[in-house]
């Protein structure tokens, strides 16, 4: 492996009874609090008024962005700074999924500068100041809790960018696996694929002498195959959601993947594909995952695929060749994620082959080194695409 550095100083409070320390928590760093969050499900399923009480409780005063769409818009971004340098907010509240995170993420940098919040994301500068923020997550999958980075999107220059800050660290998360059980069976699974994926993210590198690494991640991806399907039986079950919820937290928390960086290209493509077509991370993530593995798998690397396949999805390998053990592999995880319900090409998302030569183009404008594992030229993105169709 690789030498390594891991410093993850985000507080992680899991579980339930957990979100009782909300108050405390955001005291250590303000009590003029901008609360973020999304479209509403935080008011169906009561958490909005839970929170409220315990901002009231503690003296806490707060300004509310609501409305964070899924794939955040920079101009989401730039009205939560505005609120934020107008009311001299001291603290900076996340309460949602991997959009609102994310966004949160971009609007603390955003409400220490007088430059356009764009710069930065698009990397062209640096954030120099942030300000301290928490967050409070109510749907499995991204991660993104516990990372550095954020996915912004500018809807008018169809451009969507990951990007990240040293002002990204959130000071606490509460993963509260209790308000996930109202999340819908379609979010559920999309969520559930976008870890999963993260994981094989990391597991397709290009390190040796990682065996520890490798079986942290096998474990986890056989627990996620073996309780997916149990919750997405039972929705509202807790220790369902909870197993799901850890999985996805520590999916992208750095844990997994110390001593090497994973491959990535995957995420990459998927960004270009929903800056153009607006669809949901996680349905991107399912369609596109299995035709990247088809795509870069040969006799170089099969022995990781090969593993995968044994380890994972538990493929007998009595009389076979290296390929077609890993072939099985990818064939089983297409066919767990087809089953879940997860879309399997980009037809179910209505996109037809006219678009794809711009996806590709914008992929490599983006992330002209796409892929670790595997590094893709703009023409092997637009086959990708082209045989997800
Ligand atoms: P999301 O976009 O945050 O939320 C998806 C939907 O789920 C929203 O409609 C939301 O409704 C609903 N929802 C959330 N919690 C709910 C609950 N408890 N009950 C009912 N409905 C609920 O989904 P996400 O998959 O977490 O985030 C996707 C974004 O994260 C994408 O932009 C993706 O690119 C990004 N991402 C970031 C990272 C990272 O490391 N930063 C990693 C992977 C992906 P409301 O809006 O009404 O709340
Ligand atoms: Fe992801």
């Amino acid at each position: 492996m690789n030498p390594f550095m891991y410093y993850n100083p985000t507080k992680l409070l899991f579980g339930k009874g957990q979100l009782d320390n909300l108050a405390r928590e955001i005291s250590r760093f303000g009590n003029r609090v901008l609360l973020v969050y999304g479209g509403g499900s935080i008011k169906r399923n009561g958490l909005y008024d839970k929170i409220i009480h315990m901002l009231k409780h503690a003296n806490i005063e707060w300004f509310e962005l609501a409305g964070v769409e899924p794939n955040p818009r920079v101009t989401t971004v730039r009205k939560g700074a505005e609120i934020c340098k107008k009311e001299k907010v001291d603290f900076v509240l996340a309460v949602g999924g991997g959009s609102v995170i994310d966004c949160t993420k971009a609007i603390v940098v955003a409400a220490k500068t007088d430059e356009d919040v764009w710069n930065i994301i698009s990397r062209q500068t640096r954030a120099t100041d942030g300000l301290p923020y928490g967050s409070v997550v109510t749907i499995a999958g991204t991660g993104a809790e516990m990372s550095l980075s954020s996915v912004i999107s500018d809807w008018e220059k169809q451009d969507k960018r990951a990007w990240v800050s040293s002002f990204s660290r959130a000071k606490f998360a509460i993963v509260a696996p209790t308000y996930m059980t109202s999340v819908p069976y379609k979010q559920t699974v999309n969520g559930i694929v976008d870890a999963m994926s993260h994981v094989l993210e990391h597991y397709f590198n290009l390190a040796t002498n990682v065996p520890i690494q490798d079986q942290f991640c096998e474990s986890v991806l056989r627990t996620i195959i073996e309780v997916a399907p149990k919750l997405l039986n039972d929705l509202e079950n807790y220790e369902y959601r909870e197993t799901i919820a850890y999985a996805s937290t520590i999916a992208l928390s750095d844990q997994l993947n110390m001593g090497f960086i994973g491959d990535w290209g995957t995420h990459h493509i998927d960004h270009a594909l929903s800056a153009v077509h607006d669809i949901p991370h996680g349905g991107g993530m399912a369609i596109l995952f299995p035709h990247w593995m088809r795509y870069v798998l040969d006799v170089e690397n099969v022995l990781k695929f090969k593993q995968l396949a044994i380890n994972v999805f538990q493929i007998d390998s009595n009389g076979k060749t290296d390929i077609e053990i890993a072939n099985e592999g990818i064939d089983t995880l297409a066919q767990h994620w087809a089953s879940w319900g997860a879309p399997i090409k980009l037809r179910d998302y209505q996109i037809t082959d006219k678009t794809l030569p711009l996806i590709a183009e914008k992929t490599i404008e983006t992330q002209p080194k796409c892929g670790n594992f595997k590094r893709l030229t703009k023409e092997d993105v637009l086959a990708i695409l082209k045989s997800s169709l």
